[in-house]
């Protein structure tokens, strides 16, 4: 059967990559969270003094650039992809709120959008591919078969991420992941470079009030669809 690309975009805590995950297994399709990359790069600036007083020393961290390589890893145990950061397996160390609150600033550079744009296009040249993020159907496959576009109210998704991080052991108030949900939304839409917007031809999936087998069912209807038809057009 032809393979595809599915672009999945959305605000933060949408619950993108649970549904981007749970897709890719049931096509047999690869999975990237582009999330993870740039958090992966964020990692970095902290752990190297890049990021000091609450300041992003930008053009230090645009010098390192090619220090940092960003790879991926199977774990069959977890059932997805783990994010190594020049070897080193991050996953847990990039999903906690120091990495989350400096993450979009970092975003917002370009030489730092290129070289990430670059590895992620590479990653999908053969397509069967499901790629979640914030610029995936606009700017990194703007040709891809199948565009999404996830929203929810802010307080929903901020609820899943406070209980997800609360499962994890961090130690936070609801407050703070609410506050950080709001301000990745407004920096990640207001920024020049690749601002989140809904793609050409994306569909809208509201999912506030939608469980993820439901999310599931309707995304494989439209890959089912897209697979057949060829890119859509709107
Ligand atoms: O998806 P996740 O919430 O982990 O992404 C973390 C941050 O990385 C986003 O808030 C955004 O600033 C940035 N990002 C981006 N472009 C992408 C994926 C993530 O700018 N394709």
């Amino acid at each position: 059967m032809r393979k595809i690309v599915v672009a999945i975009d959305g605000f933060s805590s949408t619950g993108k990559s649970t549904i981007a995950k749970e897709l890719a297994k049931t096509l047999n399709y690869i999975y990237v969270d582009t999330g993870a990359m740039y958090r992966a790069v964020t990692y970095y600036a902290l752990k190297n003094g890049l990021i000091t007083d609450e300041e992003l020393n930008k053009p230090s961290l645009i010098e390192s650039l090619d220090k940092i390589h960003i790879s991926f890893k199977y774990n069959s145990e977890k059932e997805f992809s783990e994010v190594y950061l020049n070897g080193e397996n991050i996953e847990d160390q990039i999903r906690t709120l120091e990495v989350s609150r400096y993450v979009s600033p970092v975003a917002t550079i370009s030489e730092v959008r290129k070289k990430l744009v670059q590895q992620q296009q590479l990653m999908g040249k053969e397509k069967g591919i499901v790629m979640d993020g914030r610029d995936i159907g606009t700017v990194v496959f703007p040709d891809a078969e199948l565009k999404i576009f996830m929203t929810a109210s802010a307080e929903t998704r901020a609820k899943r991420r406070f209980k997800e991080l609360l499962e994890r052991g961090h130690n936070l108030s609801y407050e703070e992941v609410l506050e950080n949900v709001t301000t990745r939304d407004k920096i990640d839409s207001s920024r020049e470079d690749s601002p989140l917007i809904k793609a050409k031809g994306a569909f809208e999936i509201d999912n506030s009030f939608l469980a993820i087998e439901e999310q599931v069912e309707t995304l494989l209807k439209l890959v089912d669809r897209a697979i057949k038809k060829g890119p859509i057009i709107k």
